[in-house]
């Protein structure tokens, strides 16, 4: 390739609404260009970033047995309305009408596709199991689009689907293709932990996401880990023994006190002189239009997902000041959980709370607590807390820790999710019509490509990893209009594109500068540059990554590049 002929541009600024540092160095060196919210455009070069990402994906999925099949994108509501997601999958499904008043929808994901497939053609045992998967553009419409590729609304996925005539057999699956993911992302360069999560609304009951772990913002997801047993989940499913289990307030008797301008568990605790742990949390929320109240240990926190989920609700958000008043006859800042009609408010309590006594709530009432609190008997517990970094780990009590991370990859055992309420059967040894037992298995395709920036990469721009960047060698001439250099490095050019080297050729007429700020912005792993050093028969052989530089001669550049990227 030609450097003057590649449809680029590189910008010397960052763009304005760009925070992650992928997001940033993709635009600027030319990768991606926005078309709208969420939505980009993949350039030449990281259209070569993820072709090579995708190939090491078809590489290890074939080899471990699975078939590439590609679905459409477009797909009927019929589908989704036999899965019974049509009604509850979110505003991300992205719903439209063709002109005969069908409705329609964008595809987040496949598995109604997927089931309806194997329902028209699998018969029977003898076809099982299968493993099938697809490349394929995806679009959801993401409440919080941001972060470039991170977070996109229109993204790339691979997709994959297994059918099982039993647990044991989707478990022995669920292995393989977590060995697979290890593979592919180790292919990449990229280390990832694959840490227990919640499997929110694609659902199923086992899954894990492979987590890149970085320590920035862009690291959407708190990753809770054990260094002693391996113990890591996602914060949504994390768990932990808390260091001080069981807690006596003090208070010997329920009642009462004037708690002046008090509104933070922090100024209560101090006006109590109690330690945070002896105060119970109520914190109010709307759960798909329904009021409920959660109920958690004063210096602990609601884990959202988790209280949804024993919801079994789709959407969460805390109370207004006017719905506390409405639902609960109660002041913000003095809410409790005693005297709420359970009739009209669901009310969860979280296992937190479950060892604490003589306890203080609010009173439901301004500048109001009630201290020497006790819970009534028969009460279930939920476990919809937060977990904190120093927290004891729930498998070998030693205390946890906590980093961010990238998800990158996410495998799900789903069972008969899917395939009871769509009917989707096989005939049994026995002859008997028995639901499919599925798995899925996805990889954000371009979120792995951000990653990897997101990982390599230093204050002059992105460092590819060799396997995945979209040239291995660019060849930068000085002065292009200097005859020995010019021809010296066409020389290479075409030697290393006869030794199938993927090569580009910086022949712009642009200052050497120019052209090594772009080289290394845009991240090629090896640099040759031919100048005036050639006079010398020598060569400048510049390795990105660690920025070593040596003289060469162009001989010997050629053999390096053949040992270390000939195809
Ligand atoms: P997240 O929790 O980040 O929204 P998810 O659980 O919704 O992810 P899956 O449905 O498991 O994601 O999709 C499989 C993979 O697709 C994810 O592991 C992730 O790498 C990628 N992915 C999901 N949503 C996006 C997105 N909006 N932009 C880019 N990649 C995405
Ligand atoms: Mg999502």
């Amino acid at each position: 390739m030609r450097m003057s002929k590649l449809f680029i541009e590189t910008l010397r600024q960052d763009p304005n609404d760009a925070e992650a540092i992928s997001h940033k160095l993709l635009i600027r060196a030319g990768f991606i260009k926005k078309l709208a919210n969420g939505i980009y455009s993949y350039m030449p070069l990281a259209q070569r970033v993820l072709t090579k990402i995708s190939n090491i994906i078809r590489q290890e999925m074939d080899s471990s047995g699975a078939q590439e099949l590609l679905m459409p994108f477009v797909q009927p509501a019929e589908v989704w309305q036999k899965s019974g997601r049509w009604q509850v999958y979110g505003k991300e499904l992205l719903r439209c009408k063709d002109r005969h008043e069908t409705d329609l929808c964008l595809s987040p994901t496949h598995e109604e596709v997927v089931t309806t497939l194997a329902k028209e053609v699998i018969n029977s045992y003898k076809d099982l199991p299968l493993n099938v998967y697809q490349i394929q553009t995806k679009f959801r419409d993401e409440i919080r689009p941001r972060f470039g590729l991170l977070r996109g609304r229109e993204f790339i996925m691979k997709d994959a689907y297994s059918f099982h005539t039993s647990k044991e057999d989707l478990e022995r699956e669920y292995e393989v293709m977590a060995k697979t993911y290890t593979k592919i992302f180790n292919r990449c360069n990229l280390e990832t932990k694959a840490v227990q999560s919640d499997s929110g609304a694609i659902g199923g009951s086992v899954s894990h996401e492979y987590m890149v772990l970085v320590d920035t913002q862009t690291g959407e997801n708190d990753v809770f880990y054990c260094e002693n047993c391996n113990y890591s989940a996602n914060s949504n499913h994390a768990e932990s023994i808390l260091p001080i289990e069981e807690v006596d307030g003090g208070f010997k008797d329920e009642k009462i006190v004037d708690t002046p301008n008090v509104k933070t568990i922090a100024d209560l605790a101090q006006f109590l002189n109690i330690s945070p742990n002896c105060i119970v949390k109520t914190v109010a929320y709307i759960a798909d239009s329904k009021p409920v109240l959660a109920i958690i240990r004063g210096d602990k926190d609601i884990e959202e997902t988790k209280l949804l989920n024993v919801l079994n609700a789709l959407e969460l958000r805390p109370m207004e000041d006017s719905e506390i008043k409405e639902y609960l006859h109660s002041v913000p800042g003095f809410i409790s959980y005693k005297g709420i009609d359970t009739n009209k408010v669901r009310i969860v309590f979280d296992k937190t709370i479950k060892n604490t006594k003589n306890f203080v709530i609010g009173a439901n009432e301004i500048d109001k607590h009630i201290v020497g609190v006790n819970l009534d008997n028969n009460i279930e517990f939920f476990d919809i807390s937060l977990v904190k970094e120093g927290e004891f780990c729930p498998i070998c009590k030693k205390p946890l820790k906590v980093t961010r991370g990238i998800e990158v990859g996410n495998i799900f055992q789903l069972g008969t999710k899917y395939s009871k309420p769509m009917n989707a059967c096989y005939t049994d040894e026995k002859g008997e019509l028995k639901p499919f037992i599925m798995g899925c298995y996805g990889i954000g395709v371009s979120r792995t490509m951000a990653a990897a920036v997101e990982k390599y990469h230093d204050e002059q721009g992105i460092i590819w990893p060799e396997s995945i960047a979209p040239y291995k060698v660019n060849i930068v001439p000085v002065n292009i209009d200097d005859e020995l250099q010019s021809k010296t490095a066409y020389e290479l050019y075409n030697s290393l594109i006869e030794a199938g080297v993927e090569v580009i050729i910086d022949d712009r007429t642009d200052r050497a500068g120019v052209k090594f700020k772009d080289s290394d912005l845009i991240g090629f792993p090896v640099r040759i540059t031919v100048g005036k050093t050639i006079q010398e028969g020598l060569v400048e052989y510049k390795t990105r990554k660690d920025g070593l530089v040596e003289k060469i001669t162009p001989i010997e550049a050629i053999e390096r590049c053949k040992n270390a990227f000939s195809n």
